[in-house]
């Protein structure tokens, strides 16, 4: 059985005053903006959200003391998912609380009544070259919105309360438990009349196009949130939000690693002896390059600043040319001739 007070670092009779402060100061110390991909604090900032829904539930808090003295366990409904215990911050000690960062793809206050609608989640395959610039692109959508026809009344088994309360009897006496209406299912409210094409929550399923801003310097897997473009909740609830995953469309010359874009340069013999000027296209412009005379297989050639931007614009990868010296699959009689003649002069020995 979990000590809930211990986890919270209170006494056994600790004031919910004292509960707040001491779950409020975890929440500050393993908050995730502060711990990023740090699994043990998770952990902690999960289970101290755990201790504190139930010790600052008068009902929950008297269950859970008495079969603490008694040592037998409680299951209690609480949530694990993230966003939803980082919104409860929000309305427990203000909105600021939420999040400790104002950029742009962190989480975004999400205050709701009751019930939030769920996000969407899709993918967007973008190109290099998008990428680079960023872009937008119009997407659609299958999301649910509340269908107008509906209208909505209070809800016959709890009288719009969203509870109902029991009288049961426990062998310290009869004791009143207040629980969630199983009908409207806490939300106070049901829907008429009902509808062929709508869900039991008034919601139908529409296509939807959406334009949305993909920022130059996204990575692979990156998730951009649109605010509110999800599913829209039932009961005046508010809506999900738009999940945008980046997938990363294969270059077919350049390779991307982080902001840097490599490119294989390939250079005939001659060149690579001789040394030539070469015209790169890169994404952004045409740079002239000097392969110098005694060019080796391999060389790495850094052109700095001129890879792809950060997220934030400010900064530059570079552009890493490898030179790869062709050799000839095909030569004739005369072209032999002459490689037989400087195969064994000192000139063409290896010479590291
Ligand atoms: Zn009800």
């Amino acid at each position: 059985m979990k000590d809930y007070y211990k986890i919270l670092g209170v006494s056994n009779n600790a004031s919910l005053n004292e509960i707040k402060q001491a779950y409020r100061k975890l929440a500050i110390k393993y908050h995730p903006d502060k711990n990023q991909n740090n699994k043990i604090a998770e952990e902690k900032f999960k289970e101290a959200a755990e201790a504190y829904s139930v010790l600052s539930d008068s009902n929950k808090k008297k269950m859970y003391d008495i079969n603490k003295q008694n040592n037998s366990n409680t299951n209690y409904e609480y949530t694990e998912d993230m966003d939803d215990i980082l919104n409860n911050l929000g309305d427990i000690f203000g909105e600021s609380f939420e999040s400790f960062t104002d950029f742009n793809f962190t989480r975004k206050k999400k205050k709701y009544n009751k019930i939030k609608g769920s996000n969407l989640r899709i993918n967007l395959a973008v190109t290099l070259e998008d990428i680079n610039k960023g872009v937008e692109k119009i997407i659609k959508v299958k999301r649910l919105k509340v269908d107008p026809n509906i209208k909505f009344k209070n809800c016959y088994n709890c009288n719009g309360t969203g509870v109902v309360t029991n009288i049961t009897k426990t062998f310290l006496g009869r004791m009143q438990t207040t629980i969630k209406c199983n009908i409207c299912n806490g939300i106070g409210k049901v829907i008429f009349p009902q509808n062929a094409n709508t869900n039991n929550q008034g919601l139908i399923k529409v296509e939807e196009l959406i334009k949305i801003k993909i920022p130059s310097g996204v990575t692979e897997g990156i998730e951009l949130k649109i605010h509110g473009k999800g599913n829209e909740a039932p009961y005046g609830g508010k809506p999900g939000d738009l999940i945008i995953i980046i997938k990363e469309i294969q270059h077919k010359i350049f390779k991307r690693k982080g902001k840097n874009i490599y490119y294989d340069l390939y250079i005939s013999i001659p060149d690579a002896i001789l040394g030539t000027y070469k015209n790169i296209k890169t994404l952004n412009e045409i740079i002239k390059i000097n392969i110098k005379s005694g060019t080796q297989n391999g060389k790495k050639i850094i052109i700095k600043k001129k890879g792809l931007p950060s997220i934030n614009g400010y900064e530059y990868g570079d552009f890493i040319i490898k030179i790869i010296v062709w050799i000839p699959k095909i030569i004739n009689n005369k072209q032999k001739k002459i490689f037989e003649k400087i195969r064994n002069d000192k000139n063409f020995m290896i010479n590291k």
